[in-house]
C-alpha cells in the first residue's frame, strides 16, 4: 500500500489538476503551501488556514525545529501535528537548504555536513540519516530526502560533483527512511480500519544540476531510479536569472514522471507559479506572502503595493477590490497603512492574511482554468491585470 495517492484530473497542454490523497488531508493540485517554518505560519491562525483560507498542507522547517524547541520536546509532545495543533498535512523539508544557507558551514563531507547553529554557533552535523530521524519525529505525511544546496555560482564540474553527492545522500535517505517506517518511528502514523493508504510517511526525491539541463536529466533519471513518493525540483531561485529557472522548468518539468507529483521547491511570485505551472508542476511552497506582509507589501490583482507608501494615508478602499477575503472586506488600505505606521501589530497580520488568501486563491482559479482547458488565456489575462496595475 502506499503512503500517498495521486491521479491526474485534468490536462491542459503540460499543465494539470490532479488530487493528492495523504493520511491527514486530501489535496488539490496545483497547490500553494504556505510556510510554517517553526510550526507556525507567522501572523496566521490555523483556524484562520482552516476555515477561511482552506490550507490543506503547509511546511515545517527541519533546521529550525531541531534547533528550537529541539526533538526532545517535540518527542513528549507526540509529534508536530500534536505539538502545534495542526491536524491537516503537513510536509517537512529536509533542512539542507538552511543548513546551507542560514549556518556557518564547516566541513561538507561524504558522510554529511559539520556547522555552527545560526542561534549560539553550537556545533553541529546533519547527514541523511539524522534528516530521516528528525522528520519522523514531526511525523509529517511528506517527508524531504536529504540533498546538497550549492550555490548558483558555482561552476559546472563542482555542480556535476555536487549532484553526485546529492545521489548518494538520496539513496541513504530512503534506506533510513524504510527503516523508520518499518520500526514505527514516525510519530504522525496513522492508523486505518479501512483505507488503501498505508498510513505511512510519503518520501520526496530532490533534483539538483543548477541551470544545466544536461547535469538536470542526469540527476532527475538517477533521483527516479532510486525511486520516491514524488519529486521535487531543488536549487532553483536562489539567484539565477529568471531566463535560466524558466528554462530549467521549461525543460526539466516535463519529462518528470507523470505518474507522481511535481514539486517546485521555495518558488515564488505569482508570476513564476503560473510560469511552473504551464510546464506541469503540481506542488509549491514559498515565504513570499508572510514576509512581504510583514514589511506591508501585498499581492493583489492589479499589481503588487506597498501599504506605507503615503498615497494610501487616506484611501478608502481594499487592498485588492477583486479579493473576497476577510480583511478586504472589512478594512480600508488607510485603517491598514495606519496600523503600520503606528507599528500595531495587526497590520502584519491583516497583509499577510491577504496574501495567503491572494495566493490560494491564483490557485484555486488556476485549477478552474485548467480544468476548463483556457490555462493559457487565463495566464495571459492574470499577467496583464497584474502588470497594468
Ligand atoms: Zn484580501
Amino acid at each position: 500500500m502506499q503512503a500517498i495517492n495521486w491521479k491526474t484530473t485534468a490536462r491542459d497542454g503540460n499543465a494539470r489538476t490532479g488530487v493528492i490523497q495523504t493520511r491527514r488531508s486530501v489535496i488539490e493540485t496545483p497547490v500553494f503551501m504556505p510556510v510554517g517554518t517553526l510550526g507556525t505560519v507567522k501572523g496566521e491562525r490555523f483556524e484562520w488556514l482552516e476555515s477561511e483560507i482552506d490550507a490543506r498542507i503547509i511546511l515545517g522547517n527541519t533546521y529550525h525545529l531541531w534547533i528550537r524547541p529541539g526533538t526532545d520536546v517535540i518527542t513528549v509532545l507526540g509529534g508536530l501535528h500534536r505539538f502545534s495543533g495542526w491536524n491537516r498535512a503537513l510536509l517537512t523539508d529536509s533542512g539542507g537548504f538552511q543548513v546551507f544557507s542560514l549556518s556557518e558551514l564547516r566541513r561538507i563531507g561524504e558522510e554529511g555536513v559539520e556547522f555552527r547553529s545560526h542561534l549560539d554557533g553550537a556545533k553541529l552535523f546533519m547527514s541523511p540519516e539524522i534528516s530521516m530521524d528528525i522528520q519522523a519525529v514531526l511525523g509529517s505525511e511528506i517527508v524531504m530526502a536529504f540533498d546538497e544546496c550549492p550555490p548558483g555560482d558555482l561552476g559546472k564540474e563542482e555542480i556535476k560533483t555536487s549532484v553526485d553527492l546529492t545521489v548518494r545522500w538520496a539513496q541513504r535517505s530512503k534506506d533510513r527512511f524504510e527503516e523508520l517506517q518499518a520500526g514505527g518511528s514516525d510519530l504522525g502514523r496513522v492508523s486505518f480500519e479501512t483505507s488503501d493508504l498505508s498510513g505511512k510517511q510519503a518520501l520526496f526525491g530532490i533534483v539538483q544540476g543548477g541551470g544545466h539541463l544536461d547535469l538536470r536529466k542526469e540527476s532527475l533519471e538517477r533521483t527516479v531510479e532510486i525511486g520516491f513518493d514524488g519529486y521535487a525540483i531543488g536549487g532553483l531561485s536562489v539567484g539565477e536569472e529568471k531566463d535560466v529557472m524558466y528554462g530549467v522548468l521549461g525543460d526539466l518539468a516535463p519529462q518528470m514522471p507523470e505518474s507522481e507529483p511535481r514539486y517546485l521547491m521555495g518558488v515564488g511570485t505569482p508570476e513564476d507559479i503560473l510560469e511552473a505551472v504551464s510546464h506541469g508542476v503540481d506542488m509549491f511552497d514559498c515565504v513570499l506572502p508572510t514576509r512581504n506582509g510583514r514589511t506591508g507589501g501585498a499581492f493583489t490583482s492589479n499589481g503588487d503595493l506597498n501599504i506605507r507608501n503615503a498615497t494610501f494615508r487616506d484611501d478608502p478602499s481594499p487592498l485588492d477590490e477583486n479579493c473576497k477575503c476577510s480583511v478586504c472586506r472589512r478594512h480600508s488600505r488607510a485603517y491598514i497603512r495606519h496600523l503600520y505606521t503606528a507599528k500595531e501589530m495587526l497590520g502584519p497580520i491583516l497583509i499577510s492574511h491577504h496574501n495567503l488568501a491572494y495566493y490560494l486563491g491564483l490557485m484555486a482559479d488556476i485549477r478552474t482554468a485548467i480544468r476548463e482547458q483556457r490555462f493559457s488565456a487565463f495566464r495571459a489575462e492574470v499577467l496583464a491585470h497584474r502588470s497594468a496595475g
